[in-house]
């Protein structure tokens, strides 16, 4: 279908929010709620997002299992768990934020566990100084997401009884997949797309787009992430002229399921770790404590008796190894497979029911019960899982200003959630994603209206629908050609074998060129068969998408001469304080992508002085340490 020759489908907002997940669905609430019309547009059911899966919880420091815990010791935990890389003031806003934003969410019907007080319940998580995510059971995601549509639905009953219309002001366009950003006289004017059934095309005209894609994990072979997550989001930006940041920080995740194969990926959630599971390697040794580096010594037990002891006495002992954060498990998992030490099918084990009773099991994490007890065959409450490393969550991603979440160089475009890099730094704490869609999305949504009521509408041209059109029309006017789904098992071999969980120059200069061939070979994609009910259609778009993203990760990857967080260097295996200073920045020049050192904004003076100095010095250059903070 050529757009210009029949009736395109064209719908006009003042907000359009591309991803229903928590972060797109916060973004829509606030641009509502300042008086907007908003448009939320996502690839698959309403309701199906990632961050319905979420299972352990949102990270806010509520202080009540622990009244020690504050914003000031949620932000330290945070950087420390980025190894320093984190954007600072997004880390700041996110520890400050998040408890109001989970408040917030009762408010609006959520019912979170709670305490013996009636409070709501917080447990422990890896790289967490106390317990602090709030959750249901292990189902956080599915309430959170729950409660966000369901505030939806109320904006819309109101909108219903004012404008007699329930969709007047904000409409949902599920199945539908955003294809490109459009831009007018360099700002933001709408984006185009299509709908997955019909494969007919769809014009969505506003002057703000908040991209809420969430992840890139189907860029790797072994995932975590569901079919929605080939980093759409992170290569429209690039495409409409934003930059990423840091995209070589990717975080796996230690524990997905290794068996059956099916199943692999699967996630396997860090709760069953805060709850009391324990990791062994074939050897029956309870191996983390050889893997606790020097920048964590004084935090965690270098024997089971202390690391036992802090289940019950948190305060007197240091914290079990096996809470260490994520990137430091997944490489001594790695480690022991790697050493012979691995279980039948290239895992480790993991092992709850030796500490917990049956029926808290069950009614702690009756999802992992499940899970494993459906997928496996294997019932946790009597014997251990098998686990090892899943590609779970980028840290990289779009370049944002962080109080209002505006996409730096492209006015009117917005970018929260997964898909937003600088939050996280290296290397992301579990249960920080569910508060950094809240305290995020919200901000995205503010800015968005904000913009638009200062910019105005920018009405789309026809040159640039034509564009839009022409580029989802050509994969069938090509016969013959290359098939997407060879070339996406091709990069995920690529992605998985070269620019893993660890990663040398050489192998990641060979991953660049395979990329670059892969991407080539990608321009002659041909689509078999009609538009309608085509898989081999929607991928060709989520390849060209996923192929940015695995040049931009590996190019940044060579250049990071250090291994910190979600990248580890065989050939530099330190973490090196002077590249601490730098984010890597990615731009697209419409033919590749670029990389470019960028200093990292200092600590303010103020978050400077909520560290130890010692702390710092593990981090920092001398010369740094000396400044003690910008002013
Ligand atoms: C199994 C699992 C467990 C997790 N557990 C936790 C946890 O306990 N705590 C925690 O903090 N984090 C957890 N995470 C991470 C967290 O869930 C995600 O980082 C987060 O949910 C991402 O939210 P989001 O709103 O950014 O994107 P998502 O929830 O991934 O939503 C993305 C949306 O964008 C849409 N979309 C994508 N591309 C397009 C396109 N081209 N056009 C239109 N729509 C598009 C999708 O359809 C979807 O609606 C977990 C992740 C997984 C996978």
């Amino acid at each position: 279908m050529s757009s210009l020759n029949s009736v395109l489908e064209k719908h006009k907002y003042d907000v359009l929010v591309i991803g229903a997940g928590g972060a797109g669905l916060r973004a829509a609430v606030e641009a509502r709620e300042a008086g907007l019309s908003v448009a939320i547009i996502c690839k698959s059911l309403f309701g199906k997002a990632h961050t319905v899966m979420a299972e352990g919880g949102a990270a806010a420091s509520m202080g009540n299992v622990n009244d020690n815990d504050n914003w000031m010791v949620h932000f330290r935990d945070t950087m420390r768990g980025g190894k320093f890389l984190n954007h600072f003031r997004m880390a700041e806003l996110h520890a400050k934020e998040a408890p109001d934003r989970i408040w917030e969410l009762e408010t609006w019907g959520a019912l979170f566990d709670r305490t013996k007080e009636g409070k709501i319940s917080q447990r422990n998580f890896g790289g967490h100084e106390y317990p602090r995510l709030a959750h249901v059971g292990d189902r956080t995601g599915l309430e959170l997401i729950r409660t966000m549509q369901q505030k939806i639905v109320a904006l819309q009953q109101a909108d219903g009884r004012e404008f007699g219309d329930m969709e007047s002001k904000i409409k949902v366009f599920a199945e539908c997949t955003i294809t490109e950003i459009l831009k007018e006289n360099g700002k933001i004017a709408g984006a185009y797309g299509y709908w997955r059934e019909t494969g007919e095309e769809v014009l969505f005209e506003a002057p703000a787009v908040v991209i809420a894609t969430g992840g890139v994990g189907k860029t790797f072979k072994i995932t975590s992430n569901s079919w929605e997550g080939t980093g759409d989001g992170h290569a429209l930006a690039l495409k409409a002229g934003a930059n990423l940041v840091d995209m070589e920080f990717l975080q796996f995740h230690p524990t997905g399921m290794v068996w059956p194969p099916s199943v692999r990926g699967i996630l396997v959630t860090e709760s069953v770790r805060g709850e009391g599971g324990i990791l062994t390697n074939s050897e029956g040794e309870r191996f983390m404590f050889k893997y606790i580096p020097d920048v964590f010594k004084d935090k965690y037990a270098d024997n089971e008796a202390e690391a036992d002891r802090w289940y019950e006495d948190q305060d007197n002992n240091r914290r079990p190894p096996e809470l260490l954060p994520r990137d430091e498990v997944a490489r001594a998992i790695n480690s022991e497979v790697k050493a012979g030490r691995g279980t039948e099918h290239g895992g480790v084990f993991l092992d709850v029911s030796k500490r917990i009773p049956a029926e808290v099991i069950k009614k702690r994490l009756p999802s992992m019960w499940h899970q494993f007890y459906e997928l496996a065959g294997v019932d946790i409450t009597k014997e251990a899982m098998e686990v090892g490393p899943t590609c779970h969550y980028v840290m990289g991603g779009v370049e944002v200003e962080p109080d209002t979440a505006a996409a730096i160089g492209v006015p009117g475009l917005y970018a929260a959630g997964e898909v937003a890099g600088g939050m996280h730094g290296s290397n992301r704490l579990g249960g920080n994603s569910l508060t950094d869609l809240l305290v995020f999305g919200r901000r995205a949504g503010a800015g968005a209206a904000e913009y638009v009521k200062s910019a105005g509408a920018n009405p789309v041209s026809d040159s640039t629908i034509k564009a839009a059109a022409d580029r989802i029309e050509a994969p069938f006017s090509r016969a013959g050609g290359e098939n997407s789904y060879s070339l996406h098992a091709e990069l995920q071999e690529v992605t998985h074998n070269l620019v893993g969980i660890i990663r040398t120059r050489t192998e990641i200069e060979e991953a660049i060129a395979k990329i670059a061939d892969i991407r080539a070979r990608s321009k002659n994609v041909a689509v078999a068969g009609g538009r309608k009910f085509n898989p081999g259609f929607h991928l060709a778009f989520d390849l060209d998408n996923m192929l940015l993203v695995a040049e931009s990760t590996a190019k940044s990857a060579l250049l990071r001469e250090e291994s910190r967080g979600g990248h580890t260097r065989d050939d530099f295996p330190g973490m090196n304080n002077t590249w601490r200073q730098v984010n890597h920045i990615s731009s697209f020049d419409g033919n590749q992508v670029n990389i470019k050192a960028q200093p990292l904004p200092m600590l303010p003076k103020e978050l400077f002085d909520l560290f130890d100095v010692h702390e710092l010095e593990k981090y920092m250059t001398p010369e740094e340490i000396a400044k003690g903070g910008s002013n």
